[in-house]
């Protein structure tokens, strides 16, 4: 199938569609790869179930399939919408998965225009967003069309803010093979060039945000804090 390389995706939401098409002819077996099989789902415990520490609005999404829980996590990565261009809701995109078969919305997070940042999929759950990643991945979604705009400074700020956590929680060192443009996965231009030249200072500044969390919590920091009283 000839792709246009210039879009995530050829219609509204599809990314993860066009992923599939992309990588191989549409058959059951690729769908099976993005979307596990309900058989296999296995029950979340509410302990494995992360909570993030700033605010993320809840969603109410009913998948039609249960989620299967990952099991590694050791990769973070970034996609855009594509078409449409500006902002676009957790929701819409929910709505838009569905129409094209899959269980619902791929990605684990989205972030508005606004900076306002959306729960997806629960995160502790595999996702349908990266073809051939998706065990071992997060996917977040940028609000946007960045090969025509820029993301906005709260979508820049939020989005370091969540890269900072995922790091933290799942440990995992910011670089450039654990916070990815999905283009590095996929034959695709997702997440847009004007998102995608930013990575390289998203990664530096999430690496400075860990340091001064780390040194917020040792024991040098309580003397340096302490000092002169
Ligand atoms: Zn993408």
């Amino acid at each position: 199938m000839k792709m246009n390389r210039n879009r995530c995706a050829a219609v509204a939401f599809v990314c993860v569609f066009a992923i599939i098409a992309m990588a191989a002819p549409v058959t059951a077996a690729d769908t099976s790869m993005a979307e596990e099989p309900t058989e296999r789902a296995e029950k979340i415990s509410a302990a494995a179930v992360p909570k993030e520490p700033f605010p993320v609005v809840e969603t109410t999404f009913t998948f039609t399939e249960p989620l299967k829980e990952r099991q590694k996590t050791d990769m973070i990565v970034i996609h855009h919408v594509g078409i449409p261009a500006g902002d676009t809701t957790a929701a819409a995109i929910h709505a838009a998965h569905l129409a094209n078969g899959w269980a619902g919305i791929g990605y684990h997070y989205v972030i508005r225009k606004d900076g306002t940042i959306e729960r997806g999929r629960p995160v502790q759950t595999v996702g349908a967003h990266a073809y051939g990643e998706n065990e071992h991945t997060v996917g977040i979604n940028v609000t946007g069309n960045f090969d025509t705009e820029k993301p906005t400074a709260a979508q820049i700020q939020s989005l370091e803010t969540l890269l900072t956590w995922l790091c933290q929680y799942y440990h995992i060192e910011p670089g450039v093979t654990t916070i990815i443009g999905h283009r590095d996965l996929n034959s695709t231009d997702c997440p847009g060039q004007q998102l995608y030249a930013q990575l390289p200072r998203i990664r530096q500044d999430v690496k400075v945000r860990l340091a001064e969390q780390q040194l917020e919590n040792t024991p040098l920091k309580r003397i340096l804090n302490n000092h002169g009283k």
